[in-house]
């Protein structure tokens, strides 16, 4: 996995680039909580599921499916309270939020590959180029010389990448509102 640090700056590049509405706090908290939700997989482990079954570590929690389905499930009763975001808006922004996390996981150089397509097919697979340290499991780890690598480096592939996509996109945005006036 990349670390727990990292994903959720997915979320804020996602919600600026995609949604042309300006989304509630609340949303944005909830698209970074999505991010992450995927690695629940990883308490399978302690009741003796295996990393490669469907039901293992970047296994069913990191396909596309479950990215629909949770944004489905959080999505629409949300929609439903609150009308200041749109249903359509408001599904997709979790949508991608979620399915992010297996796509960074897929840059990473460790573990097993995501399994993308679960629950139709159980293959794992990583992207062309992974230029991120996979995160360690263990604390001790994490926050040891090793862990620090791995932050440096997720700071460089995915905090500034997404926090320049952020920018440029609120950029773009006010230059066309203002262009409007
Ligand atoms: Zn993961």
């Amino acid at each position: 996995m990349a670390s727990a640090i990292s994903h959720p700056a997915v979320a804020l590049a996602v919600g600026a680039v995609f949604t042309k509405e300006q989304l509630p706090r609340r949303f944005w908290l909830l698209g970074a909580a999505c991010t992450l939700l995927p690695d629940i997989d990883v308490l399978g482990m302690l009741i003796g599921i295996r990393y490669s079954d469907m039901l293992g570590h970047r296994g069913i929690t990191h396909s596309a499916a479950f990215a629909a389905v949770l944004a489905l499930l959080f999505g629409l009763p949300m929609a439903a309270r609150d009308r200041s975001v749109s249903k359509a808006c408001l599904i997709s922004y979790l949508f991608l939020c979620t399915a992010s996390h297996g796509l960074l996981d897929a840059l990473t150089d460790g573990g097993l590959g995501v399994a993308f397509f679960a629950p139709f097919s159980n293959s794992r697979y990583f992207l062309p180029w992974r230029p991120i340290p996979v995160s360690p499991f263990s604390p001790v780890d994490f926050f040891g010389p090793r862990g620090i690598t791995i932050l440096l480096r997720e700071l460089q592939w995915a905090w500034l990448p997404s926090l320049g996509t952020a920018l440029i996109a609120r950029l773009i945005r006010h230059t066309l509102a203002h262009r409007r006036r």
